[in-house]
């Protein structure tokens, strides 16, 4: 059987993290959410208490340390060995999260690591530059993506389940997502853009999981029975 690398990018809200899981399940593959790692560095340099510039973005990423491990629920996240997996979920994270990661250094060093944990392929990566940057070999390219109406439909929900913490009307939570995305795609290094290569998938009018047997087919596809 081929091992090969699924990349699956998108916008904010399209799903790629619960699609990423549950195909990594099917397929027994790894699952490596590259957000959560942009978004422990975001919570690492706002516990820095600096200015948002160049230099103290180096000196934060110089000093953490940032692992995923595997969990029951698909994957914890942790900042310096400590669990941050739902502290990285907040309003102030998502705020600053955009202009966090498009800063070079920040990105030249979670690249390193996510090459290194996609190595020995089996794996299942999800962002907003793998089919472009991390691997634009991976065997198999899925851009994610939905009407702002339906993804912002969907933070939504997941932000008021967390009720007490964040506050958010849905108007705030589609500005939020719209300003993001425009944020990620026009950054000059490694802005989110569709591969050549990439099928695109419009899940506004489709489930998770009939979208997930989509993408498990055309996994199967290449990786034989
Ligand atoms: O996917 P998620 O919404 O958790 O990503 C949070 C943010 O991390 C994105 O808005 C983007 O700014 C950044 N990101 C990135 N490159 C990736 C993954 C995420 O720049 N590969």
């Amino acid at each position: 059987m081929r091992k090969i690398i699924i990349a699956i990018d998108g916008p904010a809200g399209a799903g790629k993290t619960s699609t990423a899981k549950l195909l990594a399940t099917k397929l027994k593959y790894i699952y490596i959410d590259t957000g959560a790692m942009y978004r422990a560095v975001t919570l690492a340099y706002l516990n820095s208490k600096t200015e948002l510039n160049n230099e103290n973005l180096a000196k934060t990423i110089s000093n953490i340390s940032i692992e995923l491990k595997p969990s029951d629920n698909g994957q914890i996240t942790l900042l310096n060995g400590t669990d941050v997996s739902e502290e990285i979920r907040s309003v102030l994270v998502n705020q600053y999260v955009s202009p966090v990661s498009a800063n070079e250094h920040v990105r030249k060093k979670l690249v390193d690591i996510q090459r290194k944990l996609g190595e020995r392929k089996c794996c299942v990566m999800d962002g907003r530059d793998i089919g472009t940057i991390v691997f634009p070999n991976a065997e198999l390219k899925i851009f994610l993506t939905a009407s702002l109406e339906e993804r912002t439909k969907r933070r939504w929900l997941e932000y008021n389940k967390q009720a007490g913490v964040n506050n958010l009307s849905f108007d705030e939570v589609s500005e939020q997502i719209s300003s993001r995305d425009k944020y990620d795609s026009s950054r000059a290094v490694s802005p989110l853009y569709m591969a050549d290569d990439a099928i695109k998938i419009d899940n506004s009018n489709i489930t998770l999981e009939q979208q997930v047997e989509i993408i498990y087919n055309l996994a199967i596809d290449i990786i034989g029975n």
